[in-house]
This record gives C-alpha cells, structure tokens and sequence, in this order.
C-alpha cells in the first residue's frame, strides 16, 4: 500500500473547489461521467491501432445511486487505470492526463471524440462528497488498484481485487449534498447534461411492455431492459444527406419534449476549418409572443451539454432560434467578456450569421411562395438581425418582405419600382407611406388608396427603429405615416383640381374654425381634393410625432420634449359639398355647430375624441336618432 500526498500548491485545496470553483454544484456528475465517456472512448481508439487486442465489447457507462449506503458510482468499462497513471492523472491536480493523451495520438487519430478539457473536472467530486474511492483497472496486464481521498490532500492507493477492466468512482456524498442521492435529481442531471453522450448511458432499469404471438393468440409479455437515458447519435453528429426533414422535426421534439410548436424550418451547421462546429439551428415561429428562457440554444462540446446561455456565441438576434451548436473550440472555462473578444468565437458568431443569410437567402430564391408564408413568423428575427449586422443587413436586402395592406409581399428593390413614379414629394424624394395600426388608420389608408397610393404595413415591435436605419442607409427616401401631414405635400399626378372656395371663403371659415378649435393646437389647412374625399382630415406632422415617440421611449427625455403639445392640422377639402354646406350657412350658431360635429368626426377618425367630448358626442348622436 502507498500513501501520499497530493501534489497541489496549496496545502488544501478542496475547501476552494468546494465553495468557488464551481457555483453549480450539480456538474460533479456532468465531469464524472465525460471522464466515463472518454475512457471509453481512449479504449476504442486504442483498439482500433492494434494497441489493444481482441474484442473490446460495447461501451457501456453506468451510474448507480445507493441511498442507504450514500453513494453514488459512476461506472465505465474503458481503459481504466494502472498505480502509475492513478499517481500520475488523478493526483497531479489540474494536471490533465486527456491533453497528454491527445498529444501522443494526435497525429494518427482523426477523430477519438475526447472531452476532457474541463480542467479540474475529476476534482468537481468533491463538490458533494466527503470522500471518493477509485477502483480501477487497466487495459493493460497490471494488478487493479483502488484510491481513496476523505477531501484533505492526503491520498490512500493499494492493490485491489477489482477482476474486469474499467474503472468505478464511488462518491460518498456529503450530509449538504443529500439531495443528489434521490433517483429523480440524477434523472435530472443526466437528462440535462448527459442526453447526447456518445457512449451509451445506463441508469437502473425499466420496465418494457413486448408482444409476443399473433393475432387473438398475442399476449403482452413485460421485460426489465437497462434503462438508458441519452441519444448517442443525434442529429446534428449526422450528414445532412442522411436526413429526412421529419428527422429534424423529431430531432426538435426530442430536444425540447415539452413544446408543441413545430418549428419553421431548420439549418444544419458543419463546418471543420478554420474550426469545428457543428450544429442544427431552428427558427420558431415567433409569431405569439415568445418567452425567451424557454427553448434556447444548447451549448455542446463534444456532445456534452454545457450551457444553454449562448450570448456571445450566437449573435444576439440568432439566440431567439433553438437547436444546438456543438464546438470543441469554445474555450469553456472563461469569462463572457473574454469569451466575446475571442478570436474563434468571433469567427463562429459571423460563420452562424452568414449561413442563416444563406439558407433564407436559398428558401427565397426555391420557392418565394412558401417564403413568403413563413415571413411573419419569421420577420422579427430577420428585422431585427438587419438593425443590429451590418453584415446581416447587406445580405438581407436581398430577401426581407415589406408587405403592403392589401397583402402584397415585395422585397425592398421591388418595392421602390412600384412608387418610384408615383411616390414622390417636392424635393424629390420618394415618400413610403406606411401604417403601423391597419384598424386605427383606416379612414387614412382608404383615403391614400383613393390617390392611387401604396401603403406598407409596418407593425412589428422594432419597426420604427427599422425605418431610421432604412432612411439613413438610403438615399432620398422618406416614410411618411399615413395619417401624418406629409402626405399632403405628395405630388398629385394626373390633373390638378380647382378649387371652388374663394380666398375670401376660406378666410371666414378658418375664423370659425378657430372658435371650434383652439387656434394653438390645430393649423387650419385647405386643399382642393376631389369630392369624394374625406371633408375634414386631422393630420399630424412626421416629424412631431415621432419627435413625440422617442421621447416616450426614453432617449428624448432630456431635450424636455416630454411635455411638448399636441399639434395637429385640419386639412379641409373645400371639394367636399359639406364644406360648401357650411359655407353657405348664414345662421352663425348652426354654423358653428355643423362645424363642431364634423370637427368631432375628424377627431374620432384619428382617435382623438375622448373623455367629456366623446360622451357629449355620443349623448347628441342618440338625440338625434329618435
Ligand atoms: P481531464 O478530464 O480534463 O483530463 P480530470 O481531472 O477529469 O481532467 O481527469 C484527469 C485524468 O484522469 C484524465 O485525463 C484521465 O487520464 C484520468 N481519468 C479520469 N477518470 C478516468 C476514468 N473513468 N477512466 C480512466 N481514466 C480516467
């Protein structure tokens, strides 16, 4: 037997992983069973070189939970260990043996799929328990050894009886760590971190229902088959080629068992140079609001679950998909911001946000018809990935929709075609009329319609945000609302209509006018339309109200522009025969009470009317009515 002490700088340094190395605890048995994992994955490398003769068997990784005894053992049955390699792996704190092995074999190994880089992963036991006993047995023709450690630097190893290869780590769990001894909190974690391991997983055993004969003669005969808890093979480890798109939505239902959405379509990610990264994304459907904790990204390394935070990674507008990535070249062990200003996850991050342009791209170009089905599901991600990548913007012009109000999809380029002609203001510019509510703005959109106007729907949450960027990266355009005063100033094709008001008309009826409306909030404005058009429009200046907007959304507030006044316009059409009705009016009363309730009109139309003003317009509406 042998005694020692464990080479560590500190003299103890348990009580630190205890208590900080690790803020969750919980990944004592993520560490153990990749350890697991690895082993025996070593094993068939070293197989599959001759190192190692005859049959190896099937990899098979077990954990077993005692609760009387306090125990928990993480069983493989891989290369397992000599005394040597015990004194040398185990007790050489952070010193680890997985790198050494890979430098050895890296030349001649493409791929034995090695986890180890979790630094102190072994010593993550002694986060739950108050002592870890080894037994262990190498492939090699040497006597198995066990090794024992009550969690003070101080080590005990001797020979043992241990008869098949592999190795068991039995952890004698703590009085603080008792809730890792019940079946469900182990079910738990190794659902979470251990699902799509490589090497199967068995916990305990479970209960199979078979049919055996045929026919009426069939009977339901019950089976006790191990209990394994992960996917070796998911998805994401396949080629693409081998894939049916029902395996990627299956592969969507096994990731996230608890969400019934079918996902939108998905993008397989595999890359191996300049780094590896494989993955597969899917875009939800956004179209409900979404809670953004459920159903995120999952981290992986080597198929072992790391986390589901993924920011930093994943550009920001990309971590509302789901799916996984996979990359052995995330350096795990860092800070978020050191994370962010490494050189591979920079290249990851613009790798993942240049193959979901391209696969948008491709399903836009393939068959527009189906793409433009999908676009409201899909417009805030792509929106909002266009206001926040530069790059991301330059590829989406290519595919993002603006759809108009009467269901019309264009793309950008198409759309300016559409009103280059008939959209255009005194300066020259070209005026995109939208709306960001079709129901409040209707008698607006009706009204623009009635000039041969196009009106875009622009109602997504970060749409006014969209349209700044849209102005500033190009040029001459400007978006107008539709309810705003600008588009007055639009330049009337076809012929001019006279007006039949004379100046001396309009100057009395925007004096009583202002003794219906107070002169400081509306600027009376006459226009020569056509008849048919609205008698009366409120319009409100482009530039007022969104002047108005920003300031509600934080940012204006310090230019004091939170109590700036409501100001309108009363566009009148002295065309309408309710203009010249009022006009004509000589009883100064009834005139000024026509005036009133078709100023009442206006104002209800922009949604404007309210409280006493409503309830007396109504009250007198009802009058009227008997
Ligand atoms: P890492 O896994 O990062 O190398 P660990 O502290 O988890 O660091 O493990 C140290 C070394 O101990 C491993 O690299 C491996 O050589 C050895 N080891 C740990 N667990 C096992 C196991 N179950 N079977 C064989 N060797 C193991």
């Amino acid at each position: 037997m042998a005694t020692g002490k464990i080479k560590v700088t500190t003299e103890n340094i348990f009580p630190i992983i205890k208590k900080f190395l690790y803020s969750d605890h919980e990944i004592f048995l993520r560490e153990l069973v990749s350890n697991a994992v690895d082993a025996t994955s070593k094993l068939k490398a070293l197989s599959s070189l001759g190192e190692v003769k005859g049959d190896v068997g099937a990899p098979l990784v077990e954990v077993k939970v005692d609760k009387k005894a306090k125990t928990i053992t993480i069983s493989d049955n891989g290369i397992g260990m000599t005394s040597e390699e015990v004194k040398k792996y185990i007790n050489q704190v952070a010193f680890s043996g997985a790198e050494e092995f890979v430098k050895k074999y890296d030349d001649k190994l493409d791929d034995a799929g090695i986890i180890g880089h979790f630094g102190l992963g072994f010593y993550s036991a002694f986060m739950v328990a108050e002592n870890v006993e080894i037994f262990t047995k190498s492939y090699q023709d040497e006597p198995a050894v066990k090794w024992s450690c009550d969690g003070s630097p101080k080590f005990k190893l001797n020979e043992t009886d241990k008869e098949t290869r592999g190795t068991d780590i039995v952890l004698h769990i703590a009085e603080d760590s008792v809730e890792f001894l019940e079946d469900a909190r182990i079910s738990e974690l190794l659902n979470k971190y251990c699902k799509f391991l490589p090497v199967e997983i068995k916990f305990g055993t479970k209960e199979i229902t078979n049919k055996e004969g045929e026919g009426d003669d069939a009977k339901e005969v019950k089976e006790t088959v191990d209990n394994i808890i992960n996917n070796p093979t998911p998805a994401w480890t396949k080629s693409p080629s081998s894939l049916k798109d029902d395996d990627y939505k299956s592969f969507h239902r096994e990731l996230y068992p608890m969400n019934f959405e079918e996902p939108l379509f998905h993008i397989h990610l595999n890359v191996d140079y300049p780094f590896n990264l494989t993955g597969i994304l899917y875009f939800p459907k956004l179209k409900q609001n979404v809670d953004m904790n459920k159903n995120r990204i999952q981290l992986y390394c080597n198929q072992v679950f790391v986390t589901d935070s993924v920011e930093g990674i994943v550009p920001e507008f990309l971590t509302m998909l789901q799916g996984v990535i996979d990359s052995p070249d995330i350096p795990l062990n860092v800070s978020r911001s050191y994370l962010q200003s490494d050189a591979n996850v920079k290249k990851i991050s613009s790798h993942i946000t240049k193959k979901v342009a391209d696969k948008l791209n491709e399903m836009f170009k393939g068959d527009r018809k189906a793409f433009e089905e999908k676009w409201e599901d899909m417009k805030v991600i792509v929106e909002y990935g266009m206001l926040t990548e530069k790059k991301f913007f330059d590829k989406a012009e290519k595919f993002a929709l603006y759809q108009n109000v009467d269901g019309a999809y264009s793309t950008w380029a198409e759309y300016l075609d559409k009103i280059k002609v008939n959209q255009v203001d005194k300066d020259g510019k070209t005026v995109v009329l939208y709306t960001n509510d079709k129901e409040a703005q209707h008698s607006y959109i009706t009204e623009a319609k009635e000039k041969s106007y196009d009106v875009l729907v622009l109602d997504g949450p970060i749409v006014s945000h969209l349209i700044q960027k849209l102005e500033t990266e190009k040029e001459n355009i400007s978006f107008v609302r539709v309810d705003a005063d600008a588009m007055d100033k639009l330049i009337q094709k076809g012929e001019e209509i006279p007006s039949v008001l004379s100046e001396a008309d309009e100057t009395s009826l925007k004096e009583t006018i202002e003794g219906v409306l107070p002169k400081e909030q509306y600027t009376v404005q006459f226009e020569s339309m056509s008849p048919t058009s609205s008698p009366f429009t409120i319009t409100q200046s482009e530039f007022m109200r969104r002047m108005k907007e920003m300031s509600a959304t934080g940012g204006g507030g310090m230019f004091g522009m939170n109590n700036m006044p409501e100001i309108y316009n009363l566009v009148v059409n002295g065309n309408h025969p309710l203009v010249s009705k009022v006009i004509g009016e000589k009883d100064a009363d009834a005139q000024k009470t026509m005036l009133k309730e078709a100023t009442d009109l206006a104002k209800l139309s922009q949604g404007l009317l309210k409280g006493e003003e409503l309830t007396l317009f109504i009250k007198n509406r009802y009058k009227d009515l008997v």
